[in-house]
């Protein structure tokens, strides 16, 4: 007997028909003997709906209230399985977050989790009943409602696998694995059978939305085999596996594209020591993750200075630096969200001096306009215009020898 997580994304509870399906997959591995734990994500778009339905509710929603809202998304797709398996004459029984005992810290929206009680699942488990988390949701240690940010039923499955000392996670989504590069903008991406850890850290960090990147972290710290296969059918997907589990040991190449991306310039700020400091350190309190910065030198003391944040803080971060701005003397401000970050990774940057060279040119015979670059001994990233995102990871996968045949 095994203890078997599985996770299921929107796509895949969608409507009661799908759920219906899934039911029935849960069902056969419980049939099969093992102990089956269920996390399951809200329906696809219910997430979005409820932040837009918050936006409307209130002009900047209060954060607190805002998770508490968050969390009924995988309430309902919960108690819908939950009751959906029992009218099939199975012993389920949901659990939200709190009751799953999920405990988070209190970074509403964007919380981690702290860890895991797993009595409550434990007992549940012993006497044979099917057990259906709410994913994304937990509680921290005053009993307020918490979100892990979008995406984190990922990371609810893996922590909770990893908790129980599950034999493998399996995260079932709308694709049939991992590819390199999206399959639903890049027809010739081909599937990765094994990937490492740290290989999909670097996929899921430049923007592979397949796997939440902190769900990564928690099956690499506690070695969970990690199976993302499609729920629509059989077919073995891709293993997220430790490096040396027997896997051949050569770099996985892929292009990904992140599109939660917006940049903000600040012009004519003074060229002096410290000024950096004042514009980022704000930033960082907040949380704010600052991706490339570029700063030009002037001749007459002043710089310009650009830098990314994720555009779902770009709000935020513009308010910020606009208070920054007045406080070390810029001359303007402004940013911009209609951008995207695509990126080459694992084809040997350290030793080949013309990976850069073959991706500028890529896209420069597309007359794709780069404004940003960064590189490290393991990527290339350039940001462009939002609007050429998925041409321009096509062309890149093409241009680095990647299309299937
Ligand atoms: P779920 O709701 O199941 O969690 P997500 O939308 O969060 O699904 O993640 C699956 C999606 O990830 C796919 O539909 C695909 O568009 C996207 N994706 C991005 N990069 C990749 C990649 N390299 N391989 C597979 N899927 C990818
Ligand atoms: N429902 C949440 C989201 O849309 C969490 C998830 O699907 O993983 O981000
Ligand atoms: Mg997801």
């Amino acid at each position: 007997m095994r203890l078997i997580v599985q996770k299921y994304g929107g796509t895949s509870v969608a409507d009661p028909d799908r759920i219906r399906h899934v039911a029935r997959r849960v069902s056969k591995a419980y049939n099969d003997g093992h102990n089956v734990v269920v996390i399951l994500s809200a329906m696809a778009g219910v997430t979005d709906n409820l932040i837009d339905l918050a936006g409307q509710a209130a002009q900047s929603p209060d954060l607190r209230e805002l998770d508490v809202l968050l969390a009924t998304g995988e309430q309902t797709t919960a108690a819908l399985l939950a009751m959906t398996l029992r009218d099939m004459n199975y012993p389920a029984r949901s659990m939200l977050g709190h009751q799953a005992q999920v405990v988070t810290d209190r970074d509403f929206g964007n919380a981690h989790i702290l860890e895991i009680g797993t009595q409550a699942i434990e007992n549940l488990l012993t006497q044979r009943n099917i057990v259906v988390v709410a994913g994304f949701q937990g509680t921290d240690s005053q009993g307020n409602i918490t979100t892990l940010g979008r995406g984190g039923s990922d990371t609810s499955a893996v922590a909770i696998a990893a908790a129980l000392k599950a034999d493998v996670c399996e995260i079932y989504t709308d694709v049939d694995g991992v590819y390199t590069a999206d399959p639903n903008i890049c027809g010739k991406a081909r599937k990765i059978k094994t990937i490492s850890y740290d290989e999909m850290l670097n996929m899921a960090s430049l923007g592979a939305k397949v796997l939440q990147i902190r769900s990564v972290g928690f099956a690499k710290k506690y070695k969970i085999p990690v199976h993302v296969r499609s729920s629509f059918n059989e077919e073995e997907g891709t293993m997220v596996v430790s490096e040396n589990s027997g896997m051949e040991s050569v770099m996985v190449s892929a292009v990904t594209h992140d599109k939660n991306q917006a940049w903000i310039t600040l012009n004519k700020v003074p060229d002096q020591p410290g000024i950096a400091a004042k514009i980022f350190t704000p930033l960082a309190d907040r949380g704010i993750v600052v991706d490339m910065i570029i700063q030009n030198t002037h001749t007459n003391g002043q710089t310009d200075l650009t830098f990314t944040v994720p555009e779902n803080e770009y709000d935020m971060a513009l308010e910020i630096e606009k208070r920054v701005a007045r406080e070390i003397g810029a001359d303007d401000i402004f940013g911009k969200k209609e951008i995207a970050k695509v990126s080459v990774i694992g084809v040997g940057m350290k030793n080949h001096s013309g990976v850069a060279a073959t991706m500028f040119a890529a896209l420069a015979a597309e007359n794709i306009n780069i404004s940003m670059i960064s590189t490290s001994e393991i990527r290339i990233s350039c940001v462009v215009d939002e609007k050429y995102t998925e041409l321009a990871v096509r062309i890149l996968h093409t241009a680095f020898g990647l299309d299937a045949e």
